[in-house]
């Protein structure tokens, strides 16, 4: 549930039940006795003479770490913690408004990194295991799916856990260089894991995706990777979204694990920022968009590229991908979906358009 609160220092701001009742606890909102009707009438009552001004503009979380130039001894960004790691840790090379720096020094306690300029010719890679669990209560892999609302896709969407491990990074190097053909460039990380609650939309991958992929002789890992990061790349035509505020399951080389057979799509904010909710109603039209995303791609590199099924912010840097294995898994879940929708007759979703086969 969503409030409208109003602001002397700006526009209206929306709050869900949590952060008003909360912020009324603290004392930086309070009711306005002359609002109208429903309208609660939100006022900020708060001490400070201009909130804004205490909001991060690059971070939501409120748990964020600060990443000091050893130089200026002053704060040139702020990373929230969820995301930190992939940027800041002993060792990593940290780039800021095109400047290259090393990261010195990583202070858990007060959430401070210390970085140095440096004219450096590699950069570092970390080396992390990711694991969404569904927490939400619907089982992952119902028996039968019977179609929950909206009726245009057996998509779910419910609470999930991130869970992040940071083993460790390597350096790679630009261009040729000596160091390049050594293979011991891999430093081992001593990080706290990350996890935070979040909400995730996904749907069940059919094992007719498998059978279809496997006949070709290509691979699952590649194809669901692939096929999650088109999902990614046509969402922002249906939903303002920023490709750091949402990811997906991101396969690398190293992870032999076994792994859910589902397309999914989670928010990366803890707490979750309505993508993943948004993204739940038309799950079937961003397949199908996805579809033709890949198929209208002339790239003919097997890994695909930018265009399809390569993702901006992929945590594993595009690895594992493959475009062929990905439109077999998009149009096998596409095909599952008709068939799903259309067990009862009449064969049209609650929108009034005719289900069909692509
Ligand atoms: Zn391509
Ligand atoms: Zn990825």
């Amino acid at each position: 549930m969503w409030k409208r609160m109003v602001s002397c220092h700006g526009p209206a701001l929306f709050l869900n039940a949590s952060h008003s009742t909360g912020m009324m606890a603290r004392g930086f909102v309070g009711r306005n006795p002359t609002a109208p009707g429903e309208d609660p009438g939100l006022h900020y009552i708060g001490p400070a003479s201009s909130p804004a001004q205490t909001v991060s503009i690059r971070a939501i979380d409120d748990s964020r770490y600060t990443i000091i130039d050893e130089a200026t001894q002053s704060a040139i960004e702020e990373i929230e913690e969820n995301k930190a790691f992939y940027e800041v840790y002993k060792g990593a090379v940290y780039m800021h408004q095109g400047r290259t720096y090393i990261c010195k020094a990583i202070d858990h306690a007060s959430k401070v990194a210390v970085v140095r300029q440096a004219d450096l010719r590699y950069y570092t890679k970390t080396r992390d295991m990711t694991d969404v669990t569904l927490t939400g209560g619907n089982p992952s892999y119902p028996s039968r799916v019977p179609p929950p609302p909206p009726r245009t896709s057996s998509a779910f969407c419910a609470p999930a856990q991130v869970t992040t491990r940071f083993l460790g990074f390597r350096k790679i190097w630009k261009g040729f260089s000596p160091q390049a053909s050594k293979n011991n460039d891999y430093t081992e990380l001593d990080l706290p894991s990350i996890q935070y609650n979040t909400i995730a939309t996904w749907l069940r991958v059919p094992d007719t995706a498998r059978t279809l992929v496997e006949q070709r002789e290509l691979e699952m890992r590649p194809g669901l990777h692939g096929a999650s990061h088109a999902l990614l790349n046509v969402l922002p035509m249906y939903i303002t979204c920023n490709p750091k505020d949402v990811a997906t399951e991101c396969d690398n080389p190293y992870d032999t694990r076994y792994r859910p057979m589902r397309l999914l799509l989670f928010d990366r904010q803890p707490g979750g920022i309505g993508i993943a909710a948004q993204a739940w109603p038309i799950f079937r039209e961003l397949l199908q968009a996805a579809i033709e995303l890949v198929e209208a791609c002339e790239c003919e590199e097997p890994s695909g590229c930018p265009a399809c099924i390569h993702y901006l912010d992929c945590s594993e840097y595009n690895n594992v991908l493959d475009k062929s294995s990905a439109l077999l898994v998009l149009k096998a879940t596409v095909d599952a979906e008709v068939s799903i929708l259309c067990a009862s007759p009449p064969c049209r979703d609650d929108a009034g358009m005719t289900l069909s086969k692509s």
